[in-house]
């Protein structure tokens, strides 16, 4: 059984990292960020509650988080451990997923953190697109789709996320910096973390964190 959390500022490059590390590992890929887009493209009471946090670009209660990743984690594909994208984004949270793993004798083993410039992650942030229908990311100057505005993978329309406008891509890093860095100390004074540097190709920093866990008794 493996958990591994990933940190790091919007724009860092968590999303794609944990989804290969998830695939490569067996693990579930459990991210935040995507479970409240898909309740709220299906309309459902988690994604209406989350709703307006979530266009304002600061982050949705504990609670209701917290609920729907222990939810998420008893599902029968997570059996085998897990990868977190977006959570825990606060302490508050840390601690309660500790808590919620101590419980059944499990605990989070490393905490792999992507470290990039401030500028570099304006310069990402404000190109960034998402397919509404698969939830693939992609980039207008890195990664641009063949086709304009459709997504290489499924086809699905692209969108520029609600909170990507300049104020929200600020109010966001605002956020990070407040409330979720401090998590880099908290794993950091646990031993578990792993810091790698978040600069270079989608595949350089991929082999920088196959490398870093590499490197450890999981
Ligand atoms: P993300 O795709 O991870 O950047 O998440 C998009 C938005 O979902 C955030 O700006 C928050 O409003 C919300 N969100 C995602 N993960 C969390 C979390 N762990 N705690 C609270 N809100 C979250």
């Amino acid at each position: 059984m493996v958990y591994i959390v990933f940190l790091g500022a919007p724009g860092a490059g968590k999303g794609t990292q944990a989804a290969s590390m998830a695939r490569k590992l067996k693990l579930a890929h459990i991210a935040t960020g995507d479970l409240f887009r898909q309740a709220l493209e299906r309309g459902t009471e988690l994604g209406l509650k989350a709703k307006s946090y979530m266009e304002k670009g600061v982050l949705v209660p504990d609670q209701i988080t917290i609920d729907m990743v222990l939810e998420r984690i008893s599902a029968p594909d997570s059996g085998g451990g897990a990868v977190f994208d977006g959570f825990p984004r606060n302490l508050k949270q840390a601690e309660a997923l500790g808590e919620a793993l101590a419980r059944q004798g499990k605990a989070i083993d490393k905490a792999v953190y992507i470290k990039v410039s401030e500028e570099e992650l304006l310069e990402r942030l404000s190109g960034r697109r998402v397919c509404r229908q698969c939830q693939a990311p992609c980039h207008m100057s890195d990664s641009p789709p063949r086709v304009e505005g459709r997504c290489d993978r499924c086809g699905g329309e692209l969108s520029q996320r609600p909170a990507a406008t300049e104020v929200s891509i600020k109010k966001r890093l605002e956020v990070y910096s407040d409330e979720t860095a401090p998590l880099i100390d908290y794993y950091r004074r646990a031993g578990k973390l792993l810091e790698v540097a978040g600069e270079g190709g989608v595949e350089v920093v991929g082999n920088r964190i196959v490398a870093a866990l590499g490197g450890e008794r999981l």
